[in-house]
């Protein structure tokens, strides 16, 4: 069902200062950043191979990323596997027994469809499915 790792989704908590370590310590380079208002995140992808690193700030005292900071601090939140048909995808996890947050595709950033599945089902790593064009 999946292809690969779309990209791993890093929660922190001052982006500009994240990216500067990204940027001029690993020397990868940011793609820009975009904000997400449904889920009050601003974001900045930085491709490594053919994968991408995916940096969340919260925009709102009260966003998932801010909440998922203050429980667990900032580090690794999600791992995100790219899927060619996300509704095929769904269903089929939906199938299989497996809690999804999403159970309808969502806007994510650079125009991927996108649906989290519940951690409890999925031996506590956070997974997105990602489908982009
Ligand atoms: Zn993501």
């Amino acid at each position: 069902m999946v292809k690969k790792i779309d990209h791993i989704g890093i929660a922190v908590k001052n982006l500009e200062e994240t990216l500067n370590f990204y940027e001029n310590i690993l020397g990868l380079k940011s793609e820009g950043t975009e904000v997400v208002e449904e889920q009050k995140v601003k974001v900045a992808f930085l491709p490594i191979g053919d994968t991408e690193v995916e940096l969340l700030e919260s925009t709102e005292e009260d966003g998932p990323i801010a909440k998922y900071i203050a429980k667990n601090g900032e580090g690794v939140q999600h791992i995100a596997y790219r899927v060619d048909d996300i509704e095929k995808a769904i269903a089929e996890m939906k199938e299989k027994g497996i809690r999804m947050i999403d159970e309808k595709p969502r806007y994510g950033a650079g125009g991927a469809r996108i649906a989290f599945c519940h951690p409890k089902s999925t031996f506590g790593v956070l997974i997105e499915l990602c489908e982009r064009d």
